[in-house]
């Protein structure tokens, strides 16, 4: 067995259909007394309703994808004026992007109440965009203290933006297992969480109520939010970085769009590929995970989702010039052309 280090990451997960009602408790665990209640407007219904009864300072309800600096400096100003001393995200990543951001100047600890699968309460990554460019980074000020997964809470996430999530979810699990700093028990994770997810997502599709497997969903979403904060992510995740924050992408969809093409890309990273098809059920990873997508009604093609032909070529140099570690040397040329069979949604051969 090769060598390896393994850092767990100290948080307190709070799992199960009905466990929105441990927040109040949770909060006073922290010794919290003034809750900032963050969400993005479309939540901010459900936000306000489960605020009854905590103690809470003040809500920012404006949380938007990419975090951009602009409206974090207004988070920052919002949790200033009412001295806020923990931030409770009732949302996804967007949401939680924001409690990070105003984690790293102040140290206040956030509650994580995700409300899809994209895992970035389990991590201690922050990011936030400026200038068309995405800033990434590592603190452990940002990693959440306490994380509530409430299914229930999940019943109402669109068929379709669940779907992509959970791809996106898969796409950590995925770089994991070839991660440069892998190591076996984040491989153990990650293949048990894109089992999960890969099992769970069409019945979701079909039937978005079905508690059984929103349960399961999330379940896999916390196993791929840790192995995202336990293993450096590679060639994937630096393309769609680069096509979130500088050619303002849907997170979710452009994970699910390029992570096929991605692993045709690694496919000589054997054993994580194996790994993959043995999770997924499918004779070949790459083609399978295309083939799930399709099944779940997912956009195939970056074309699709706002992105120009004419920029797949600064979008290639982007990924190039500072590359992650990454199975395969990352090279222009090859890169490039992994953009084109995703920009028309070409099914990996
Ligand atoms: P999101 O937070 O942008 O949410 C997607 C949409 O779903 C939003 O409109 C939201 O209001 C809606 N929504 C959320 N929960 C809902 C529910 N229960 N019912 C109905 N609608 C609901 O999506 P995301 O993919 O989770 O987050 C993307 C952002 O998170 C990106 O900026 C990405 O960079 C960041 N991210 C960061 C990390 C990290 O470790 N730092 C990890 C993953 C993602």
């Amino acid at each position: 067995m090769k060598p390896f280090v393994f850092s767990g990451l100290p948080s307190r997960v709070v799992f199960g259909a009905g466990s929105i009602r441990a927040l109040g408790e949770e909060i006073g665990k922290l010794g919290a007394t003034r809750v900032l209640m963050m969400s993005t407007q479309g939540r901010a219904g459900m936000v306000r309703g489960l605020a009854n009864g905590l103690p809470v300072a003040g809500f920012f309800e404006d949380a938007v994808m990419h975090t951009p600096i602009d409206a974090v400096n207004h988070a920052r100003e919002v949790a200033d004026s009412v001295k806020a001393d923990c931030c409770v995200t009732v949302g996804g990543g967007s949401t939680i992007g924001f409690a990070k951001a105003i984690a790293r100047t102040t140290g206040i600890p956030i509650i994580a109440v995700p409300t899809t699968y994209s895992g970035s309460e389990m991590t201690t990554i922050w990011g936030t965009s400026e200038g068309g460019l995405k800033k990434t980074g590592r603190d452990p000020k940002v990693l959440p203290k306490t994380v509530i997964y409430d299914p229930q809470l999940t019943l109402d996430l669109p068929p379709k933006v669940s779907a992509a999530s959970g791809m996106n979810a898969i796409a950590h699990c995925v770089e994991a297992l070839y991660a440069h700093d892998g190591n076996p028990i984040v491989s153990i994770m990650a293949e048990e969480g894109i089992r999960a997810l890969a099992h769970s997502l069409p019945t979701i599709v079909r039937s978005p109520q079905d508690a059984d497997a929103r349960s399961e969903a999330l379940y896999g979403a916390w196993l791929c939010g840790i192995v995202l904060g336990s293993a450096g992510m590679a060639l994937h995740h630096k393309l769609c970085h680069v096509l979130g924050g500088s050619f303002n992408l849907p997170h979710a969809e452009t994970h699910s769009i390029v992570l096929p093409h991605a692993m045709r890309y690694n496919q000589s990273a054997t054993e994580a590929m194996q790994r993959i098809a043995r999770a997924i059920g499918a004779a070949d990873a790459a083609s399978g995970i295309y083939d799930l997508e399709k099944k779940l009604g997912l956009p195939l093609r970056l074309a699709d989702i706002g992105m120009k032909e004419a920029d797949l070529e600064r979008a290639a140099r982007l990924a190039t010039e500072a590359p992650y570690p990454n199975p395969r040397k990352v090279e222009y040329a090859p890169v490039l052309e992994l953009l084109r069979d995703a920009y028309q949604g070409r099914r990996p051969s």
